[in-house]
C-alpha cells in the first residue's frame, strides 16, 4: 500500500507502483523528484498543447495576479472573460456567437446537453433525447457517462445514467449504416441533439472516422431539426491539424465544447459556445426561462487571462507551422510499423498518432496496457496506452529527436510485451 492519503483518478493503487513526484516541467517534458527528465508524449492527458509554461502564458498569469483572482460571474464581469470571449468566437467556426465559460471538459458538455435540452423546452417542443456515437466518451459526471460509451467504467453507476440512442461507429465501409441509424431516429420526431466528438473518438481508443460522416451527420441534423453539439474538448486546438475539427468537414455546429487546450493546458477552463438561436430560446421576461447552470469557478479571471495569452500565441506564432511538422514526422515513423504484424490499424490524425498491438486479448482492461506504461516509464517517455492502443499526442514544441525516439521505445516495448505474452 502506498503511503500517502492521495487517492489519483484512473488509477488502482492496489496494483500500481508508488508514484513518483514532479517537481518541475518545461516544454514537452517533466522533471521528477530524482532528476529524471521524461518526455510528456501524451501531454499530460492531452491538455498541454503548445509545451509546459510557455512563457507567453506564465506572464500572463503572473500579470493576471497582480490584479485579480476569483471574481462572481453574475451580477459582475471582468476584462479577461470579455476580451477572451471576442478572441474565441473569431478563432471558432462562424456562426458561434455566444460564450458560456465552466471549468472543465466534462462541465462543458454538461452546459452543451442542458442548452439544447433547454432550448426546445423553452420553446415548448417536446424533443429531449440525445443522440451519440458508440465508443464515444464524453467525461465522468452522471451526465456525460449517460451520453459515453458504457462499459467497466460506469458499471457501477449503471442504475443513474439515463438512455440516449447509439448510432454505431462509422468503420471504413460502414460510414452508411452510422447514417441511416441517425436519420431513422430523427424520424421519430423527438431528438433534441446529437453529439459526437468529431473525427477522433479519444478516450475510446483513439478511434479516427472520415469528415464526411461528419458533415452527412451535420446535414441530417438540420434537415430534422436537431442541435449539432461538437465535443471538442479533446479534438480543439490544432491537434487534428485544424484549430477545430469540424473545420475539416466545413460543419458550423449549434454548440461547441471545448476545454483541454484552452489554456494552451496551463489551468482548468472550459467553453460552449453556442449559436444566437440557442442563446435567444433562453432569453425571456420569463424568469423560468433562464439557463440555469454555474459552477463556482465560472470564468476564473486568472484561467481567462491565460487563455487570451494561448489564442496571443495562435496569432503571433507558426503553431500551424509546428502542428504541419509534427503530423509529418508521425507520418514518416508510422510508416515503419505499417506491414508490421506485430502491430494493426496504424492511424494518424494530425497530431496524433495511434497503432493497436496485435495482442489477443484488447480492451482497456488488458494488462499489457499497465505493463507497456510501465516499460515506456523506464524508457524516460510518459505514454499511456489505451488497452492495447498504443498512441501519441505530444506537445506541438516536441523536438524531431525526441519523436523519433518515442517510435525507437515503441518497437522496443511491442517486441518485449509480444514475447512476455507469448510465453
Ligand atoms: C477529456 C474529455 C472530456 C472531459 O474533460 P475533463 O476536463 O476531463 O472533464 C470530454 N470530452 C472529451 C472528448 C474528452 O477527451
Amino acid at each position: 500500500m502506498t503511503l500517502t492519503p492521495v487517492w489519483h483518478p484512473f488509477t488502482q493503487h492496489a496494483l500500481e507502483a508508488p508514484m513518483k513526484r514532479i517537481v518541475a516541467t518545461e516544454g514537452a517534458y517533466l522533471f521528477d523528484e530524482d532528476g529524471n527528465r521524461v518526455l510528456d508524449a501524451i501531454s499530460s492527458w492531452w491538455v498541454i498543447t503548445h509545451g509546459h509554461r510557455h512563457p507567453g502564458i506564465m506572464a500572463a498569469i503572473c500579470e493576471a495576479t497582480e490584479a485579480y483572482d476569483q471574481i462572481i460571474f453574475a451580477e459582475y464581469t471582468h476584462e479577461p472573460a470579455e476580451i477572451l470571449a471576442e478572441r474565441l468566437l473569431a478563432f471558432a467556426p462562424s456562426e458561434l456567437k455566444y460564450v458560456f465559460y465552466s471549468d472543465s471538459g466534462s462541465t462543458a458538455v454538461e452546459v452543451a446537453i442542458k442548452m439544447a435540452l433547454g432550448t426546445f423546452h423553452n420553446r415548448g417542443v417536446a424533443r429531449d433525447r440525445l443522440v451519440v456515437m458508440e465508443h464515444g466518451y464524453h467525461g465522468d459526471t452522471i451526465g456525460t457517462m449517460s451520453a459515453g460509451e458504457r462499459g467497466v467504467f460506469n458499471a457501477p453507476f449503471e442504475p443513474l445514467l439515463f438512455g440516449v440512442d447509439r448510432l454505431p461507429f462509422p468503420d471504413p465501409g460502414r460510414e452508411q449504416e452510422t447514417l441511416d441509424a441517425f436519420e431513422t431516429i430523427c424520424r421519430k420526431g423527438t431528438v433534441a441533439a446529437i453529439l459526437v466528438e468529431p473525427l477522433v473518438l479519444g478516450a475510446g481508443g483513439m478511434k479516427f472516422y472520415g469528415s464526411a460522416v461528419l458533415s452527412a451527420l451535420k446535414e441530417i441534423a438540420s434537415r430534422f431539426g436537431c442541435l449539432f453539439i461538437a465535443d471538442e474538448v479533446m479534438t480543439g486546438w490544432g491537434r487534428t491539424g485544424t484549430r477545430f475539427a469540424c473545420e475539416q468537414a466545413g460543419v458550423t455546429p449549434d454548440i461547441l465544447c471545448t476545454s483541454k487546450g484552452l489554456t494552451g493546458g496551463a489551468l482548468p477552463l472550459a467553453a460552449t459556445l453556442c449559436t444566437t438561436e440557442i442563446f435567444e430560446a433562453h432569453l425571456s421576461f420569463d424568469r423560468r426561462k433562464t439557463f440555469f447552470h454555474s459552477s463556482s469557478y465560472t470564468a476564473n479571471a486568472i484561467a481567462c487571462a491565460a487563455a487570451v495569452a494561448n489564442l496571443q500565441i495562435w496569432q503571433d506564432e507558426p503553431v500551424d507551422v509546428r502542428i504541419a511538422a509534427l503530423a509529418a514526422q508521425h507520418n514518416q515513423h508510422l510508416q515503419r510499423f505499417q506491414n508490421d504484424t506485430r502491430f494493426a490499424n496504424v492511424r494518424q490524425c494530425g497530431t496524433i498518432a495511434a497503432l493497436d498491438l496485435a495482442v489477443p486479448s484488447g480492451g482497456y482492461l488488458a494488462d499489457v496496457g499497465p505493463r507497456m506504461r510501465q516499460l515506456f516509464r523506464e524508457r524516460g517517455l510518459l505514454v499511456r496506452p489505451l488497452g492495447n492502443v498504443v498512441y501519441l499526442m505530444p506537445p506541438y514544441c516536441t523536438s524531431a529527436a525526441d519523436i523519433a525516439a518515442a517510435y525507437d521505445a515503441i518497437d522496443d516495448v511491442a517486441s518485449i510485451v509480444l514475447k512476455e505474452t507469448a510465453s
